[in-house]
């Protein structure tokens, strides 16, 4: 039998599942930190791809962090074969600033897309398309005409048994999933229906909100500091859930909370903005996409509808 080790990891790198929790440590803060020994996401596997038209070297994260992501997209993939997540960016190889977002500086964050279907059902390849409250989106490439607009629908019972598996996961836990209310309630219905297991219901009922950037086309998903990285320098920020706390506490440790900034700077897209991006970009957009502007200001500005905004 080939050694599961000689297998060459697309990319290039170390295989992080055959890699030791220690090799690599989260120091500081999600919005000020850096990383020490971080891994390289292979490129594909089991049920995911590193999206291709992101640059390669934003696929940089910890050790705990690769290994539930991996471990998670390949357990989608087995109960639910036939479609793929797409991983957008975790952080640079040592970390810090990278441009676009305010934080993932030190590995512990990563940004997925949505599991998505066609309207025939059929696996759409993972694309950043704003889901509206029904579930629905549309790909309007071109926004200027809408001869090319393609339908597509959240692919809800993927994207829960990702959620789930991720948050089923003991080897790291998950501090904040941020997403829209809206798919955050689309998903919560579905678990319902579908009688997951209650803890983990209530757990992504907790960890998932909507910021003030409204996350409709993506999830941001947040690890807390692994165990082994807290003596190194990792610092959480809140919430701080009691099932972490206690997840520490058998290993006689407790949290160390960021000190400093940890908030990102605001960061508030506004229907107005992106309708004038868009804008700037296209000359003039087709009925449907102004329409689609319209709708999107119901979750996007305030007044958040149902629950307040992710502290
Ligand atoms: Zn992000």
């Amino acid at each position: 039998m080939v050694p599961y080790a000689s297998e060459p990891v697309p990319g290039g790198g170390l295989d992080p599942m055959l890699l030791a929790a220690a090799h690599s440590a989260s120091i500081g803060n999600p919005v000020e930190g850096w990383l020490q020994g971080g891994v390289p996401l292979p490129l594909h596997g089991k049920g995911y791809v590193f999206n291709p038209l992101r640059d390669p070297q934003r696929r940089h994260g910890t050790v705990e962090l690769l290994q539930v992501l991996i471990r998670s997209a390949a357990a989608v993939d087995e109960l639910l074969p036939g479609n793929r997540l797409t991983i957008n960016d975790i952080s640079l190889p040592g970390g810090g600033t990278i441009s676009g977002h305010a934080s993932h500086r030190n590995g512990r964050d990563v940004d997925t897309q949505f599991y998505l279907i066609d309207h025939r059902g059929r696996p759409f390849p993972g694309k950043a398309i704003p889901i509206e409250p029904d579930g629905t989106g549309v790909d309007y490439q071109d926004l200027s005409i809408g001869d090319d607009d393609l339908p597509v629908k959240l692919d809800v019972p993927r994207t829960w048994a990702f959620v789930a598996a991720l948050l089923s996961d003991s080897a790291a836990h998950i501090n904040r999933i941020y997403v829209v209310e809206h798919v955050r309630t689309l998903l919560i219905a579905h678990a319902e229906r579908i009688t997951a297991p209650a803890a983990v219901i209530r757990r992504f009922g907790h960890v998932a909100c909507q910021p003030k950037f409204p996350h409709d086309d993506h999830f941001h998903i947040r690890f807390y500091c692994a165990p082994d990285d807290i003596p190194a320098g990792c610092e959480d920020t809140f919430p701080i859930y009691p099932w972490h706390q206690a997840h520490l506490a058998a290993r006689g440790q407790t949290v160390k909370l960021a000190r400093g900034r940890t908030k990102p700077r605001p960061k508030l897209t506004s229907v107005a903005a992106a309708r004038k991006r868009a804008l700037k970009k296209y000359g003039q957009l087709h009925p449907e996409v102004s329409d689609f502007l319209e709708r999107r200001k119901a979750w996007v500005d305030k007044p958040h509808p149902g629950r307040p905004y992710c502290p």
